[in-house]
């Protein structure tokens, strides 16, 4: 099908005015928080299930590939469109669609924007417990299809224990139902397979979540530490006493400076980390538990240990956690942030690593990361004007990757693997684990029509030059 037939059609099931193909209205979708760059031949908004199943099916028709598109917010690039393909976006489809504050669910549209909902369900006594540190932009279909982390997943879980059910369209354009309508379901969890697919199964077009009560106390501490080594063992030694804070976040020195130059969080400048900590509870529990933090506190070298005042001292602390990454961009122009895992006990030996591979490389890397999942965010900070900057980044990133992996670690605590990560898959599965997972795949997805090229290595990247693919091989060869 000539490319001008197609857009015709696709105007015919939307509008014309929810069909974008001009070059310059295209650029902002060409790519996600990643470093790939990639320009669709289209980009469609539909306004509901019907339209996005006719769009699906006209494009299986015609053999076009399509990658969905949430906010953007990806860091694994996963958003990104290969050149011939069509990105299908959801501004239109961000609707709350019901509350049920008897049974704590919401059915909620896929553009709906993670904080949204968490404010709008706070009416009701309730809230959306995972909240990726993006949560003020990025979509709820983004978060299945990553099945998105956050500080409170600590406690809670990450947003695979927090859908029970989605409508999904096909690669075909069939329309199916995955989950529960309730609370439980019983047969092959195929809600659970499908999030964390990264986009790779269908189209998710309204989603059945979970919602949780509001907390009756909440504490959070801030434990200051002089050094990161002191904060790690810190970490351990909270989890040790058998807590499970509803949050446990390390910010270093290097990102609290980045923090405290944009925003007053309350972060002590001469420290050399933090610890941001948050309990939830009944009042008796939070008390009872309040004088264990402490104890773990002190008892590994802290500095200094205080308690949020109040609701707005506990704000502060988190736009400082949260706006961190934003903040980098006062230290340097471009930031290239690894999303790495490894079990807590290694949390200082990794951290050594990355100080080493931050002064072998020359290149600035700060901290900022949910500690209490072992999920780290190590986080470059660099001039990419500078020749051979990005390569380097890419290099170093390659290395804490091995690391992680030979740790006992993963390649995603949260972002997923998408263009990104592909080509360390090898490091924690094997060709027949890959297999499998591929074959699940194609039971959802048997022409692999949708988001190709991701999660899997197959050496494609779309990214500006210089190729770093060379590194990449260079581990392997
Ligand atoms: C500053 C910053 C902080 C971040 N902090 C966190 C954090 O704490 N925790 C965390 O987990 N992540 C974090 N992220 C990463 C990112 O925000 C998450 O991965 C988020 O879930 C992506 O949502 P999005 O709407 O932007 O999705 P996009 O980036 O648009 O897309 C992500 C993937 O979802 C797929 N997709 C989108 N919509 C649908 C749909 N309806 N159906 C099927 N697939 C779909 C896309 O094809 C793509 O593969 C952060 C990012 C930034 C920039």
């Amino acid at each position: 099908m000539a490319n001008s037939d197609f857009l015709d059609q696709l105007r015919a099931i939307v509008g014309d005015e929810y069909v974008i193909d001009h070059r310059e209205d295209l650029l902002v979708y060409e790519y996600d928080g990643s470093v790939d760059r990639s320009m669709p031949r289209a980009v469609v908004l539909p306004a509901n299930t019907d339209e996005v199943s006719r769009v699906m099916a006209l494009a299986y028709e015609a053999g076009i590939t399509v990658v969905g598109r949430g906010s953007g917010t990806g860091l694994s690039g996963g958003a990104i469109t290969p050149p011939d393909g069509l990105q299908v976006a959801f501004p239109r489809m961000n609707q709350i669609l019901e509350v049920d504050s008897v049974n704590r669910t919401a059915l909620v549209e896929p553009g709906v924007i993670n904080l949204d909902l968490d404010n709008y369900v706070r009416k009701f006594g309730m809230r959306y417990a995972p909240d990726p540190s993006s949560q003020r932009a990025c979509s709820l279909g983004g978060n299945i299809a990553e099945n998105a982390g956050g500080p409170h997943c600590l406690a809670y879980g990450a947003t695979t224990n927090h859908v029970i059910g989605m409508e999904v369209v096909l690669e075909d354009g069939e329309v199916v139902y995955l989950g529960g309508q309730a609370r439980e379901a019983t047969g092959y969890d195929l809600r659970g397979a499908f999030v964390g697919s990264e986009g790779t199964f269908g189209i998710a077009t309204s989603i059945l979540v979970r919602l949780l009560p509001t907390p009756e106390s909440v504490r959070t501490f801030l434990g200051i530490f002089p050094d990161i080594d002191s904060a790690c063992t810190a970490v351990s030694a909270v989890i040790g006493y058998g807590i499970v804070p509803a949050a446990l976040e390390m910010i270093d020195a290097l990102s609290i400076k980045a923090v405290q130059n944009v925003t007053d969080a309350g972060y002590p400048n001469d420290a050399g980390a933090v610890l941001l900590i948050e309990l939830e509870g009944l009042h008796e529990e939070v008390e009872e538990v309040t004088r264990d933090v402490e104890s773990a506190l002190w008892d590994t070298g802290a500095a200094d240990v205080r308690i949020a005042e109040d609701d707005a001292e506990r704000e502060r602390l988190w736009v400082g956690r949260k706006t961190a990454f934003g903040a980098f961009g006062t230290i340097a122009p471009n930031y290239y942030l690894v999303d790495g895992v490894v079990p807590r006990t290694q949390l200082t030996q990794m951290l050594r690593k990355v100080s080493e591979v931050s002064e072998r490389y020359g290149i600035t890397i700060a901290n900022v990361f949910h500690a209490g999942d072992g999920n780290l965010h190590p986080c470059m900070l660099f001039d990419a004007r500078e020749p051979g900057v990005m390569e380097s980044a890419m290099a170093a990133a390659a290395e804490l990757m091995q690391e992680c992996a030979a740790l006992g670690g993963t390649l995603s605590g949260e972002h997923g693997i998408g263009l990104e990560k592909k080509e360390f898959m090898p490091l924690v599965y094997e060709d027949e684990d890959m297999a499998a997972m591929q074959r699940v795949r194609e039971a959802f997805a048997p022409q692999n029509r949708l988001n190709p090229g991701k999660i899997f290595p197959d050496g494609s990247y779309y990214r500006p030059s210089p190729h770093p693919a060379s590194h990449t091989a260079a581990l392997y060869a």
